[in-house]
């Protein structure tokens, strides 16, 4: 189902378009442009919710929303979130975090990566929490004499970002720079997705070795400031860990990272994203004609093909197609065919009734009874779902719905 939302949003790109669209205007602006997402903001507010449920009760919810939410649209879903009560967010990199802030956003917002020291006064004017990812880089940040709140990241195996465990005085060091005000403490799990018995005892290896950081700190007179280390797979497959805060990104937005991985909660996760485009020609092709660019693509058969407009700079990986890639059309499958372009595709309707121009295609979602994940899209391409999702493209329209 569809709300006004993309009527409006529409609307804003045509200067001239009735205010109250009737007939053929109202049916075309209602099935969107090109291709669009739909974003069912209830299903983002359920699964925040469940991930709640599934965390100990005074865990609370930094909301991971780097790489545009994961293409879902950061600023309107942090705003989502935000006035479902969630206080803290996490980005990338501190561009993210501005938008966030332009937009109104306020709570904590935690940069993940590393920032330029140069850009201290920006951290501070915008007041966004910085990642400290080693001792150096504090003291780099701290000669600019500005006060930052930081989170301290620490290294317990991963081996990407953070100060090593072991080396506490550098931790400790961490702490006592006069403008760098810590708040929180953190460290990322690398194998948490997976339930075998070696990934499990890293990940667990890993929890004891950031308590152990915590304890000295604490040994030490120090405040660690909030604590946390679970991304959605760590809440998933470690729900009772307990820590002060948990970083859920995929998960947030109603899925795993691979479909059929198990996990150790019952977690209800239901998708957000919803991504659509149009049939823009339906016709005939004969047997030993090619379709698309160099001759990928031979039909042994006369067949019947509909061009869709969307293609890989949206966000379709090129390689979908060679992998038994399909779309949903009037409820039912339709295989990829030839290459995929960069604005559009092609897909086998011969088997489909009455396909015409203008009908709305399905690439990730439910239409009928058939549904598409990203999941799936990724399995195929041999990729998790967060690349899919995260690589959408900037012309996909994103239209919002809630109840
Ligand atoms: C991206 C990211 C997350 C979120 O990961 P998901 O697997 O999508 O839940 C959490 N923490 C850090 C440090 C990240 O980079």
């Amino acid at each position: 189902m569809l709300t006004a939302a993309p009527v409006r949003s529409l609307y804003r790109k045509i200067p001239y378009a009735p205010l109250v669209p009737s007939g053929k205007q109202k049916e075309a602006a209602l099935s969107g442009g090109r291709a669009w997402a739909e974003i069912n903001l209830d299903h983002l507010r359920h699964n925040a919710e469940e991930l709640q449920r599934i965390a100990p009760s005074a865990t609370r919810i930094m909301a991971v929303v780097k790489a545009n939410a994961y293409g879902h649209g950061s600023n309107e879903i942090a705003e989502e979130l935000s006035r479902a009560g969630i206080g803290h967010f996490a980005v990338a990199e501190i561009g993210e975090g501005i938008s966030l802030r332009k937009h109104g956003i306020r709570g904590e917002i935690l940069i993940l990566g590393y920032t330029s020291p140069g850009l201290a006064p920006e951290l501070a004017r915008y007041q966004l929490t910085q990642t400290l990812v080693n001792r150096e880089y504090g003291e780099a940040l701290e000669a600019f004499g500005i006060s930052i709140n930081i989170h301290v990241k620490i290294d317990t195996g991963m081996n990407r970002l953070g100060e090593p465990y072991q080396d506490m005085k550098s931790i400790r060091d961490c702490y006592r720079f006069p403008h760098l005000r810590v708040t929180g403490i953190f460290s990322h799990l690398s194998m948490s997705d997976s339930q075998g018995e070696t990934a499990r005892e890293f990940t667990q290896e890993q929890m004891r070795r950031f308590d152990e950081v915590i304890r000295k700190l604490k040994a030490a007179e120090i405040n660690p400031g909030r604590t946390h280390i679970q991304s959605s797979y760590g809440i998933l497959n470690y729900p009772g860990a307990g820590y002060d805060l948990v970083r859920p990104g995929i998960a947030l937005y109603g899925l795993l990272s691979h479909e059929g991985d198990q996990v150790q909660a019952q977690a209800d996760l239901r998708p957000v994203l919803t991504l659509r485009a149009k049939v823009t020609q339906v016709k005939e092709v004969e047997a030993h004609h090619p379709v698309g660019y160099g001759l990928n693509f031979v039909p042994s058969h006369d067949i019947r093909i509909a061009t869709v407009s969307i293609g890989y700079a949206d966000g379709i990986p090129r390689s979908l197609s060679e992998h038994g890639g399909y779309v949903l059309i009037r409820g039912q499958r339709a295989s990829m065919i030839g290459s995929i372009c960069m604005d559009q595709l092609t897909v086998d309707v011969t088997s489909i009734d009455g396909v015409r121009q203008g009908d709305t295609v399905t690439l990730i979602g439910q239409d009928g009874e058939e549904t598409l994940t990203a999941c799936q899209i990724a399995e195929r391409c041999g990729t998790v779902s967060n690349e899919i999702l995260s690589r959408l493209g900037s012309r996909v329209e994103r239209t919002f719905q809630n109840e």
